[in-house]
């Protein structure tokens, strides 16, 4: 598909997604034809997005990025999800020449001494994994929000990913924080136990941590950096990504 055609048919699918329920959004996308992948952190919109999956049985595949430096609290909701709605939640690990060659040139925890660090370590943990799960996608589910970041809050429901060839769908973009919360406890959908104890966005373990109140949801990612648009590099679009140093092998390859 051309570059003109994959935005237009973003386009479509963008008014098409606004009327619909969360049911309704992700049973469309289903119905497409190609095949649709779900990435999911295991945070608490994630497990909205899974919980609608696995309750309708939608043709959706469910993976996440085992990082390898997730809290043990998420990695245990990884088989408790499985467990409560049937499902396999397809697990990408990073590749260990990657990890490797990351700690050789920056040391294991190196990316807390720059941005630069920091990019090549997501690169190696997510953004090459990531590029595995997606492989053969013709749509990519994920679980933005408007209300998650200034970053985010142009979000989309359908929007066309040139770099990767596919259509991004964030079927959670309108929703806020609260209606996700009452979703979730109403629906009795298992979350990670880390939201209630002050993280409401949950990432790596050495990278992120708990926000005091009225700091915005993602201030307790990367928190060490200034950049108020700070992202793992999933989610970032070519021109925000060439912004990204690429002075090193492992950056320029894994980075994008
Ligand atoms: S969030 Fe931190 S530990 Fe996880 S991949 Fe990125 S830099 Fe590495």
């Amino acid at each position: 598909m051309t570059s003109a055609s994959l935005k237009n048919r973003a386009s479509a699918l963008n008014k098409q997604l606004e009327s619909l329920d969360l049911a309704g959004r992700l049973a469309l996308v289903a119905g497409l034809g190609g095949k649709a992948v779900f990435t999911t952190s295991l945070g608490i919109e994630d497990q909205v997005i899974t919980a609608a999956i696995g309750s309708h049985k939608l043709g959706i595949e469910v993976s996440t990025l085992e990082t390898g430096r997730l809290f043990n609290e998420t990695v245990a909701l990884i088989d408790e999800t499985e467990e409560t709605y049937g499902i396999l939640i397809k697990r990408f690990y990073p590749e260990q020449d990657d990890i490797d060659a990351f700690a050789a040139k920056y040391g294991m925890n190196g990316f807390y001494d720059s941005v630069e660090a920091r990019h090549a370590c997501c690169g190696a943990r997510k953004v090459k994994p990531l590029a595995r799960a997606l492989e053969g996608a013709s749509f990519w589910i994920t679980g933005l929000r408007r209300g998650q970041s200034g970053n985010r809050a142009d979000t989309p429901f359908a929007e066309a990913d040139l770099d990767r060839g596919l259509i991004k769908i964030n079927p959670l973009a309108d929703w806020d924080i609260e209606t996700i919360r009452a979703h979730v406890a109403a629906e009795e959908i298992p979350v990670n136990p880390l939201h209630a104890r002050g993280y409401p966005s949950i990432g790596c373990e050495p990278c992120t941590r708990a926000i005091k109140p009225g700091e915005p949801e993602r201030a307790g990612r990367w928190w060490w950096e200034n950049d108020e648009k700070r992202e793992c590099g999933l989610h970032v679009p070519d021109a925000a990504a060439s912004a990204i140093p690429q002075s090193t092998p492992l950056a320029s390859s894994l980075v994008r």
